[in-house]
């Protein structure tokens, strides 16, 4: 093993980062940041439904409290700390002047119960970002509400449901996907009803044409492509895609998570395409990862727009108003609701802000520099890591394991090794086609001194493991971490989800007995 294993401290400290109990383990009984009033003497109304029991909450002082919460804070790796090159994540900048419009009062202090008299401001901003949207895909309308991408998935394929169903038509049950889509598209397309069938991938990484058209026939609800696609490539064949799939009488779902690599450059309404989910919080900024927030608007052709759901904000005379109900008069064919309220306003103000502070040319050079440095983390890795396709790609660039083949170090060890120098790993093993992927998406808003420290690290480790020698020291990473390597299949397959006091032993020790048990 390393010699750097010998690091570790008598404290379990390390530098200034101090090792933290899990906050229940904390508790001094009596201990409190506040002091309150006692309560006055009440008649009991609660009919018997009063807790009888302490609710389980640790006592701590208030310097405490914000020394726990501080130090796992400075544990957080985000984007304002440093370089996150997840592939298909769009992990870039967030400008603070959208954090400073999100947080306007006239925006952060509203409540969706308000009269919409009270909140013309607040409906007029939906519809400007619904219309730059519109305006920058070409497409007829747009279902704001979706609270994230995979959720502007279902709303497009809902919205095909809906006018197959109309059709008459609502035999049709199967939904074509790419083998190399992400894996919400299969998912979506299940959670709606329909069977799924893999097209297979071509050995450049596109869709098979061919092998698509052979499975297309009156069965066939839709076609769902990413594009750009997670191998990092356009499909070129779009538009022939589009084509077959209306000849057929099914509709073409572009997922459209990727729409930061084209935004500027081309309108999706070209490509034949029928509705499409934009990440807002991938392509437009907004602080994500670890689940959100995020919004997923699904813009929708002439032909789906009229099942779009409620609640649709729209314009009468000089006033806004908002359809709320679904197969009412004002929205006959609307197919229902996807969420409460008006979707995840606060994203909403941040897109807008930043489509604004952008411009139409602005929008047009991130897509442009975002392709440009993938290409340049691409060009200068190639000739020392095995890339998956021939360039050039898009806004992100796969590498497969082949540069690792007879060093003993995968992709996995490759990514841990990473961690120790300093950088969050791409994404591994994703897409599927690729053995042992290494997806990388730099995106426009890092500059070219922090991308070549990103690329000098990974071609010293890349060395490091080709000397054939390197291979424990691979396994064994990361070893600076707060956590060393983790069981992450015992982790998937045996979840510990609940922390359970013990009883404490004589020394008091219960707590840290049980964290023991969990680790
Ligand atoms: C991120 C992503 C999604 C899912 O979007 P969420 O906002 O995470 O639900 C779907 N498809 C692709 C290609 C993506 O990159």
């Amino acid at each position: 093993m390393s010699a750097h294993m010998k690091a570790d401290t008598t404290s379990g400290n390390r530098g200034l980062a101090i090792e933290q109990l899990l906050i229940f383990e904390q508790d001094t009984k009596g201990a409190t940041g506040v002091d309150l009033p006692d309560v006055p003497k009440v008649r009991e109304r609660l009919g018997g439904m009063k807790n009888a029991a302490p609710i389980g909450l640790p006592g701590m002082s208030e310097p405490e409290v914000v020394r726990h919460y501080t130090r796992l804070s400075q544990r957080n790796y985000s984007i304002d700390t440093g370089f996150y090159p997840l592939g298909s994540c769009t992990m870039k900048h967030n400008p603070r002047l959208n954090e400073k419009m999100a947080r306007l009062p006239g925006f952060a202090e509203i409540h969706p119960f308000q009269p919409l008299s009270t909140v013309q401001g607040a409906l007029e901003l939906i519809d400007t970002t619904a219309r730059w949207l519109k305006e920058l895909t070409g497409m007829a309308a747009v279902a704001m509400s979706p609270a994230a991408g995979a959720h502007g998935e279902l709303c497009g394929l809902m919205c095909i449901r809906a006018a197959h169903e109309a059709a008459g038509n609502g035999a049709r049950k199967i939904v074509l996907v790419p083998e190399s889509a992400h894996g919400t598209n299969p998912a979506t397309a299940a959670l709606c009803g329909y069977t799924v069938e893999a097209v297979p991938a071509t050995a450049d990484g596109h869709v098979d044409l061919d092998a698509l058209k052979l499975k297309l026939g009156p069965h066939i609800a839709a076609v769902m492509i990413t594009n750009p696609n997670t191998c990092g490539l356009f499909e070129k064949d779009a538009i022939a895609i589009a084509e077959a799939v209306h000849g057929v009488g099914a509709y073409f779902y572009m997922d459209g998570a990727n729409y930061n690599a084209i935004v500027g450059r081309l309108k999706i309404a070209d490509l034949g395409v029928d509705a499409m989910h934009i990440n807002l919080h991938k392509t437009f900024s907004t602080p994500h990862g670890g689940g959100g927030p995020g919004a997923g608007p699904t813009v929708l052709s002439a032909k789906l727009a009229p099942f779009a759901p409620v609640p649709q904000v729209i314009k009468v005379g000089e006033k806004f108003d908002a359809l709320e109900h679904a197969q009412s008069p004002r929205a006959p064919t609307a197919f229902g609701r996807m969420k409460g309220y008006h979707g995840q306003f606060g994203v909403f103000v941040r897109a807008l802000a930043y489509m604004m502070a952008m411009g139409g040319d602005g929008l047009r050079q991130a897509s442009g520099d975002a392709v440009l440095n993938a290409n340049y983390v691409m060009a200068r890795l190639s000739k020392d890591l095995t890339p998956a396709f021939a360039g050039p790609c898009m806004h992100e660039c796969v590498f497969d394991d082949g540069f690792l083949k007879g060093t003993g170090v995968s992709t996995l060890d490759f990514a841990k090794a990473l961690i120790d120098e300093g950088f969050h790993p791409p994404t591994m093993y994703f897409p599927l086609v690729v053995h042992g992927a290494l997806l990388i998406e730099p995106t426009e808003t890092e500059s070219k001194a922090s991308l070549d420290q990103f690329i000098t690290t990974v071609l010293a480790l890349a060395a490091k493991a080709k000397t054939g020698t390197a291979a424990d020291d691979f396994h064994a990473a990361p070893l600076f971490t707060p956590r060393r390597r983790l069981d992450e299949t015992k982790a998937a397959r045996k979840p510990i989800l609940r922390w359970k006091p013990v009883a404490p032993d004589r020394d008091g020790n219960g707590a840290s007995a049980s964290r023991q048990a969990a680790e």
